[in-house]
């Protein structure tokens, strides 16, 4: 046990002219920390994406607060009048709909404001998707980047996904029931259907699964079974470990280039002398 004062830092539940950046559960209620209980309890008003959203998360723990909607269209607006707000003593919160705010989701103009007018802005730390998923893949996490939403274009994703190809450290993706399986599909087609990954979905809700296993391997349980489709997704892929796979990587790389000029077997045949990469592997980069 850690004695209060040593625990708490001897600070009050709040500060004034202090904004909260506060983390929320992203599924299990109970997940909403005792600190983050108080200090949105404590401020002078809550900031939320969905005001509807976060007044149905106050009510369960019998928390009645102003709130501001903050979202990503009105927060470069609205941002210095809550700096305002925070001139006058007043002491703020920050939440989004689920997790930490900022990661994938509003805020980030909002702090930058209130930093540069001088203002303290304090995390109440807790729950968030990426890092549950790391904490329970078993996918190397000492080193590991967090790209979070890829595009929703196939062509723009697998572009961005061919920026990763060879990056060696652990990759961190979020995706919805929406596009789960197209994502999949060019996870495969650029990483390769060998590269091993975890697909963490509703994590800390009724139907959590954590589902690891190769990229390909993933692809066909999550196509044969309806219910792995469902939720919301956390994809952790292992990075690019060895020559095969960056070889691989700059096969897929030039062959998406060469095709635009040449035959798609005498871009790969090409592709393959120049890379080292099988040339039947780089067919995978010809669909759709
Ligand atoms: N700020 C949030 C956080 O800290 O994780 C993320 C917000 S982002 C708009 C929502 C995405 O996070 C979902 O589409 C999904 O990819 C991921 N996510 C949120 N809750 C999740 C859960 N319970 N299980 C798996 N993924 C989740």
């Amino acid at each position: 046990m850690i004695p209060a004062e040593e625990g708490d830092g001897g600070m009050a539940a709040v500060k004034s002219g202090t904004l909260y950046v506060v983390a929320t559960p992203i599924g299990n209620l109970s997940d909403l920390s005792a600190r983050a209980k108080e200090v949105l309890t404590a401020v002078s008003a809550i900031c939320a994406e969905d005001t509807r959203h976060t007044k149905t998360l106050l009510q369960a723990f019998g928390i009645d607060k102003p709130l501001i909607a903050l979202h990503e269209h009105n927060e470069g607006d609205i941002a210095w009048k809550l700096v305002e707000r925070l001139k006058t003593g007043d002491s703020l919160a920050l939440v989004s709909d689920a997790g930490t705010p900022l990661v994938s989701d509003p805020g980030y103009r909002l702090v930058r404001e209130v930093r540069a007018a001088g203002f303290a802005v304090s995390p109440v730390p807790g729950a968030c998707a990426a890092i549950a998923a790391l904490s329970v893949a078993g996918i190397p996490s000492d080193r590991f980047c967090f790209e979070g939403f890829l595009p929703a274009k196939s062509s723009a994703r697998r572009e961005r996904l061919q920026n990763l190809a060879r990056e060696a450290r652990t990759l961190v993706f979020y995706e919805s029931s929406h596009r789960i399986d197209e994502s999949l599909v060019d996870l495969v087609a650029i990483f390769g259907a060998d590269r091993e990954a975890v697909i963490a979905r509703e994590l800390t809700k009724l139907f959590e699964t954590v589902l690891g296993d190769t990229l390909g391997s993933l692809l066909e349980k999550v196509q044969a079974d309806e219910n792995q489709r469902k939720g919301e997704f956390v994809i952790v892929v292992r990075g690019c470990e060895d020559d095969t796979g960056v070889a691989l990587a700059e096969g897929q790389r030039l062959y998406a280039k060469l095709v635009e000029h040449m035959k798609p077997s005498q871009a790969a045949k090409l592709a393959a002398e120049l890379s080292g990469a099988p040339r039947k592997s780089l067919y995978g980069g010809e669909a759709s």
